[in-house]
């Protein structure tokens, strides 16, 4: 069995099946064995399932979070905020499902049809990280189950415990063996059990760059469809005509949001000379605000890292860049609670060439950089391999527009610091990788073209 850790305090929550390579292999069969009936399935069948799913989860949505609690470490109210973004998936894939429409298009021979239709992909597997361990799953299979395809998903062996919660709610609610199957065990192994499979039409995955990569690399053998949501490196730009306090909530929520242990997370954020050390200070206020604790507690607070090698990774970038010259404006150091917890950290008058510059952080801390004009800022927010996302404060609107189209990346947000829902397409560019999910442009991914021409019609 695979333990599972509190990330807070150390102890086991609970376990999770290590499961042999014959075990993987066998849901893969089962998948197989699914997909025909499912995928022919009425849309409206699929999606009253779906439904189904999502009523019996938020009817329950305390028992998820405070199993997320236990094994993220996020807390209690943004657990919640998690099961609500997930849930916000499932329902919206229930209603998609009805609407996977295709095209008629005028013929280019006499007596001839021309129809297009949308079809199921084929069996599809998933692997997914740690952090969303509700949201992450929760979209992908309602998107695949939406489209008509089966899909085996691997979690991540860190949270676990959510990922087979919610297949127990999935069976509860007419989801049967075979439509959806969950494994968990070596994910290496795994990982080649699905790329190596030809009848696993399409793979998700979604975590760092180095493992979307080895999986891309192995699908290629069988020309798989794929979606890769991977690492990021997002800017975060504030001009000096912003709304300076909307500037500041929203950098602070989205930089504290799971303990900043996210892809999408301000990870190299630009500040205009002449509000600089103003905006220094402000930040540091409001931060100072927030408690690190555990994650039972009603209030927001900044809870442990996930695991060791996060937290050394977190300790090195820091120690690195203090050596380097970088000024702690505050925090800087593990925190004294001990374990995973580290200090929410102010660091300011960063340089580019630092690897803290170029390194998803995932950690609580704020690297500060100042920046002088508009294209100076831009070419250092696009001087980055990854290309997810990007926040830019400005109250202008030609300089947005601008914004829009300049920075290199699948997501431009706007004088705001909240980027996912279910209706938007989420995904990245460049090494952040490629593919939607969310919106009408995430169950594209699920679908193959099919055209048919239809001729002699009145033969
Ligand atoms: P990870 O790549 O180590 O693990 C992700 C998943 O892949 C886990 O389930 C893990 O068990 C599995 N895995 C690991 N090695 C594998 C292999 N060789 N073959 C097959 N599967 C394997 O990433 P992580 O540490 O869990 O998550 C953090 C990373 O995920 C960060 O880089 C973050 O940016 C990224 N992420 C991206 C998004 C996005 O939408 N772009 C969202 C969340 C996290």
């Amino acid at each position: 069995m695979i333990q599972v850790f509190n990330p807070a305090d150390g102890s086991i929550v609970g376990e999770a099946p290590e499961m042999s390579l014959d075990q993987v292999k066998q849901a893969v069969e089962r998948i197989c064995a699914a997909f025909p009936a499912w995928s022919r399935k009425l849309a409206k069948e699929r999606s009253d399932i779906l439904r189904r799913w999502f009523e019996l989860v938020r009817d329950d949505k305390q028992v998820f979070a405070e199993i997320m609690v236990r094994e993220n470490g996020k807390c209690l109210s943004e657990a919640l905020g998690e099961i609500d973004y997930g849930l916000g998936f499932i329902e919206w894939y229930a209603e998609e499902a009805k609407r996977v429409y295709g095209d008629t298009i005028p013929s280019h021979a006499s007596n001839a049809a021309v129809v297009v239709t949308k079809e199921p992909a084929g069996p599809t597997a998933a692997i997914t990280p740690w952090n969303f361990p509700f949201m992450m799953i929760a979209r992908k299979v309602a998107t695949a189950l939406a489209a008509g395809c089966t899909m085996i998903i691997k979690p991540s062996e860190e949270t676990p415990l959510t990922a087979y919660k919610l297949l127990e709610y999935a069976r509860l609610a007419g989801i049967p063996d075979g439509v959806l199957e969950m494994v968990t065990g070596n994910p290496a192994e795994i990982g080649k059990v699905f790329t190596g499979d030809d009848r696993i039409r399409k793979i998700s995955f979604t975590g760092s760059t180095a493992v979307g990569k080895l999986l891309a690399a192995a699908s290629g053998q069988s020309l798989k469809k794929m979606t890769l949501e991977l690492g990021g490196n997002a800017p975060f730009i504030v001009f000096d005509d912003a709304n300076f306090e909307q500037a500041v909530a929203a950098l602070v929520a989205a930089k504290l949001r799971n303990s900043g242990q996210v892809c999408i997370s301000p990870n190299r954020i630009y500040v205009q000379d002449s509000i600089y050390e103003h905006f220094l200070e402000a930040i540091a206020a409001k931060v100072s605000e927030i408690r690190v604790d555990q994650g039972f507690q009603e209030e927001f607070v900044v809870g442990p890292l996930v695991n060791k090698v996060g937290f050394d990774k977190v300790v090195e970038l820091v120690d690195e860049a203090k050596s380097h010259g970088a000024r702690v404006v505050l925090g800087g150091k593990a925190h004294s609670k001990g374990g995973l917890f580290f200090e929410p950290t102010i660091l300011a008058d960063l340089r580019d060439e630092m690897r803290i510059a170029r390194t998803e952080i995932f950690g609580p801390v704020f690297p500060i950089y100042r920046f002088s004009t508009e294209e100076e800022v831009v070419n250092r927010a696009n001087s980055t391999e990854y290309g997810l996302v990007a926040y830019a404060f400005t109250r202008s609107h030609g300089r947005a527009q601008r914004l829009s189209r300049a920075i290199e990346a699948g997501m431009v947000i706007l004088n705001s610091g909240s980027v996912g829902t279910a209706s938007v397409p989420f995904g990245g560019i460049k090494h952040s990788g490629y593919g939607r999910e969310g919106s009408y442009y995430g169950i594209e991914e699920y679908v193959e073209v099919k055209y048919a021409l239809m001729a002699g019609l009145d033969d």
